[in-house]
């Protein structure tokens, strides 16, 4: 596995990140540690602060880390913005809510993109959006979205819980409207897992297999979907030990996570590669 890869997941989930939580008035060690990567490769970065209502009177405060990838061909498409959440349960008590699958296997991904990403040729400009606050109600995502023009862009990749279990399978979950951008998914081979493609929440809940969760409002796509946005959502389905202390690095199978992640980089690669007219 990449050693940078593998670096980034062991500090995300380290107890110095305290599980993440969301809330802090200033941004937290996970914030800052993001925006120092996407410095150290050479991204314009900015944290954009938000407050969100925590609680039933209180409020708190939540930083999004937003880094930038400008177009860089002659013709230019719509903003491509590619998101994880970062944040996580935090503690209770003694116990630490690690979230290594929820969602540093995402979070991880992100910086494994931006690296593959910044030597590419990009139609696109592409915003690599690491969100806060998602366990708490989506509201990075949702802040994110608000004050976007939607003109100006074009898609939302999702990436949340991209560590595989025994089924090794990836699934992505798509709006009708991002089919075009599918067809470019589905030209590139998957190595060592499965590709399963959802063309909607219902196909997606059969596909995994899930009764009680709805898809389209589970994480960060929900906020960009209400928004107008066509979306792609990656994940690996349900996780049995979702939300409990058990979502702990050691549960990773780092090939296979090092594949997903290949995979999502290249499909990238090829989709900022793509000529403006590719995908319509
Ligand atoms: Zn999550």
């Amino acid at each position: 596995m990449s050693q940078q890869l593998f670096n980034d997941l062991v500090t995300l989930t380290s107890p110095a990140h305290a599980g993440r939580n969301a809330g802090s008035d200033e941004p937290n060690i996970s914030a800052q540690f993001l925006y120092e990567r996407f410095n150290q490769l050479g991204l314009q970065t900015q944290y954009q602060r938000f407050s969100f209502k925590s609680g039933f009177s209180s409020q708190a405060f939540g930083h999004n880390v937003v880094a930038k990838l400008p177009c860089n061909t002659e013709r230019c498409g719509k903003a491509i913005v590619v998101s994880a959440h970062y944040d996580h349960l935090g503690t209770k008590g003694s116990k630490i809510y690690a979230g290594a699958n929820d969602n540093a296997s995402g979070t991880a991904a992100l910086l494994a993109v931006a690296q593959q990403l910044k030597n590419a040729k990009r139609f696109y400009p592409v915003i690599l959006l690491a969100t806060d606050a998602e366990e708490k109600g989506l509201h990075g995502a949702k802040h994110y979205a608000s004050q976007i023009n939607k003109q100006e862009y074009a898609l939302n990749i999702n990436l949340d819980m991209l560590a595989l279990n025994q089924k090794s399978t990836l699934y992505v979950m798509h709006s009708r409207t991002a089919k075009p951008y599918v067809d470019v998914l589905t030209r590139l081979q998957a190595d060592d897992f499965k590709l399963k493609l959802a063309s909607s929440p219902q196909r997606m809940r059969r596909l995994v297999g899930t009764e009680r969760v709805d898809w389209l409002k589970a994480s960060d796509h929900y906020a960009f979907h209400r928004a107008g946005l066509p979306y792609l959502y990656f994940g690996m389905g349900e996780d049995k030990n979702h939300h409990s202390v058990k979502d702990t690095i050691e549960q990773i199978d780092f090939e296979k996570y090092q594949h997903v992640v290949n995979f999502i980089s290249d499909f990238m690669v090829a989709l900022l590669d793509c000529p403006l007219d590719c995908t319509s």
